[in-house]
This record gives structure tokens, C-alpha cells and sequence, in this order.
């Protein structure tokens, strides 16, 4: 099978370029194509048609293809449905905020890790994305809103940190001011708490922002919920997180998913402001998204505020999420891996 174009950097380039005997400043043209989000052969006029009939025979541009979008009725939010070449099927999400598009991507079609209430999990596991068919997202949603993206999240579909090596290329690729030139600050990993991974991201330096799916105060509550806390309980994860503080200097994002009656009472407030207080951290709620099928229930809106007033009165930061692309499955936990028949190349 060819090889996805935008998978390779300018360092695969070079050795390209060198391999096929080609000047070496080949390798800065294709790769500048690739990092603007070429979306066609043709559009590389100033290489000679030898030279993109030769990487018609190599590569191809078709790894990512738009197979729906669907635009939500009640905010600027977006959900692009894109088929991956060996037709997985996977769904990224383009939100609007003051500040500008973001754009959350997925990073797998589907998820191993099983998390109880999340709609990933549901239709199984097909493969990890390469960097290049997370890159490949963003400029396609670039394309279809004429806009730059400023900040992208790692937050679709798949565990990213389970995807680890495709990740940390995306991460650095991504921030390349030849490229999509995102600031490290303006993108964002989210995980469900792989503690050596999260130990090793630590030691590669990124300044990216982390976010961990906490979602529980307690060890008993996060094993019914996400099975990766029986692997790696409680107290290593916060040891992990206190670690990434103190050697980046910036502060973790917790999520916290509230379902209803199930860690939502004050009692879980007050343990999660125990197990919290001290650290560097701020705490997204987020009223848990339904979907045909799951198991739990949104928590009733005045439990928020009370969890909420509750989190912060202890000292801890906290916010409560806001809720987008509702109405189009775009939100929190919504997204799903497809499969189709596989299409001959
Ligand atoms: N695997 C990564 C990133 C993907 S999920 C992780 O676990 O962090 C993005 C976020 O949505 C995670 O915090 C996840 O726990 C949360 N989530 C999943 N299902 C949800 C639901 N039904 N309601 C609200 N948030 C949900």
C-alpha cells in the first residue's frame, strides 16, 4: 500500500530525496507542500511533473477523506466525519471560542481502555492513527472554514498516550512554525491516566497543556467507572501529575465528569478537595454526556453548582464546562469509531 503523504517529516524527506537522487532541496519543497495541508499533486507547481508523477507512484494524499459533516443548530460547533484509507472511520470536532477555532482530533479509531460510560469504547478497537492522520485532520478543517486553527486537542477518540510515539511526532510537528505553526501552550493531551506514559511524556520537555480523566475521589469509585485505575491506582496517578507539575512548572487540567449519583454528592466533593488540595491543578466539570445506549445520567444541573461552590469554597479552581455541539454528538465522550467495508485501492 502507498504511503500516506503527510506522514513523513522533513527528516523522512531528506533521506526520500537522497535514496531517489534528487537535490537535496527537493526535500524542503515537498515537505513545506505537506506541512500547508496540500490536498493535491497538482497543487506542487514548482516541482517538475517527473517529480510528482515519481511521488504519484509512492504516496498518496487520499488517507483521510471528508465522509460527512454535521453543523450544530446551537453554537459554531462543527463534527467532521473523516474515513481513514482502510476504512476506519473516525470523527474530529471544530468548536469556535473567543479566541478562535480549535480543533479536537482523535487519535485512534476507537479505544482500548474501556472506560464505562464513554461511547469510544463501545464499538471496539481498530487501530492507532499515524501523525500524519492527526496533522491531516487539522488541515482539513482548516480547508473547509478558511481559517487558521490556533489550538488543538487530543481529545477525540482514542487514548492518546496509548498512541504515544504518533503523539509526541503530531505534538512537535504541529508546533512547527513551517507547519501549522500551533504554540505548544495551544495544544492539549488529554489522558485516562497511563502513569508510566504520563512519567515519560513528563521527561520529554513539551509544554503542552495535560489533562487527566480523573472523574472519581476515590480508588473504589474510579475502578467501577475507567478499568485503567486498576492497573494504576489512585495514589501513583496523583503522584505522576504532582511529578509533571513540579519538573514543567504548569498545571494539570482534571476532568470530572459528573454522573448522577454516582460521584456527584457533596461527600465526593469534599474527598476530591482532600486528595487535590496543594497542587497545581484546575478541575473541569463536566455534566456527563448521554448517549444511546450508556449506562449513566447526567447529573441534575443544581448538583453541579452545589459540587462546584463545594470544589471551590475548599480552594480548589474549578470550572464547569461548557457543554457544545450537543444537539450533533459532538460533545465529551459522544464520538465513535465506525468501520466500512474496505474499499479497493
Ligand atoms: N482517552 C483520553 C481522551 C479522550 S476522551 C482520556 O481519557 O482523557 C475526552 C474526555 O471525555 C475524557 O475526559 C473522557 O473521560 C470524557 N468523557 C468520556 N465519556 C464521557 C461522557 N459520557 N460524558 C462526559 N465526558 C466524557
Amino acid at each position: 500500500m502507498k504511503r500516506f503523504l503527510y506522514d513523513l517529516d522533513r527528516y523522512d524527506w531528506s533521506r526520500y530525496v537522497q535514496e531517489k537522487d534528487l537535490p537535496p532541496y527537493r526535500a524542503g519543497q515537498i515537505a513545506s507542500w505537506s506541512d500547508r495541508g496540500v490536498a493535491s499533486l497538482d497543487e506542487m507547481t514548482d516541482l517538475p511533473q517527473a517529480l510528482r508523477e515519481q511521488l504519484a507512484e509512492d504516496f498518496t494524499l487520499d488517507g483521510l477523506e471528508l465522509a460527512e459533516k454535521q453543523t450544530s443548530g446551537l453554537d459554531d460547533t462543527a463534527k467532521y466525519i473523516f474515513r481513514l484509507a482502510d476504512g476506519n472511520i473516525i470523527e474530529s470536532v471544530r468548536m469556535h471560542y473567543k479566541y478562535g477555532w480549535s480543533v479536537c482530533i482523535s487519535s485512534q479509531a476507537g479505544c482500548r481502555m474501556g472506560c464505562t460510560f464513554c461511547a469510544s469504547t463501545g464499538s471496539g478497537f481498530g487501530r492507532s492513527l499515524t501523525d500524519g492522520e492527526m496533522l491531516a485532520q487539522v488541515h482539513a478543517i482548516a480547508r473547509d472554514c478558511s481559517s487558521r486553527i490556533g489550538h488543538v486537542t487530543i481529545m477525540g477518540i482514542g487514548e492518546p498516550l496509548d498512541n504515544y510515539a504518533a503523539v509526541v511526532r503530531f505534538l512537535r510537528r504541529a508546533n512547527d512554525p513551517r507547519g501549522l505553526n500551533i504554540s505548544m501552550r495551544h495544544l492539549s493531551v488529554s489522558t485516562c491516566g497511563l502513569v508510566p506514559k504520563m512519567i515519560e511524556f513528563t521527561d520529554e520537555g513539551l509544554p503542552v497543556t495535560l489533562s487527566v480523566s480523573l472523574h472519581a475521589p476515590n480508588d473504589t469509585i474510579r475502578r467501577q467507572l475507567m478499568p485503567i485505575a486498576r492497573q494504576y491506582p489512585y495514589d501513583s496517578l496523583l503522584a505522576a501529575c504532582r511529578r509533571h507539575t513540579e519538573k514543567t512548572g504548569r498545571r494539570i487540567t482534571f476532568e470530572y465528569a459528573l454522573f448522577n449519583g454516582v460521584n456527584d454528592q457533596l461527600e465526593h466533593a469534599d474527598e476530591l478537595a482532600g486528595r487535590l488540595r496543594g497542587m497545581l491543578c484546575h478541575v473541569n466539570l463536566i455534566p456527563a454526556n448521554e448517549f444511546s445506549g450508556g449506562a449513566y445520567r447526567q447529573s441534575r444541573s443544581p448538583d453541579v453548582q452545589r459540587f462546584l461552590s463545594r470544589l471551590t469554597r475548599s480552594g480548589i479552581k474549578a470550572t464547569v464546562r461548557r457543554e457544545l455541539g450537543a444537539d450533533i454528538m459532538a460533545a465529551c465522550g459522544q464520538l465513535r469509531r465506525r468501520k466500512e467495508a474496505c474499499r479497493t485501492p
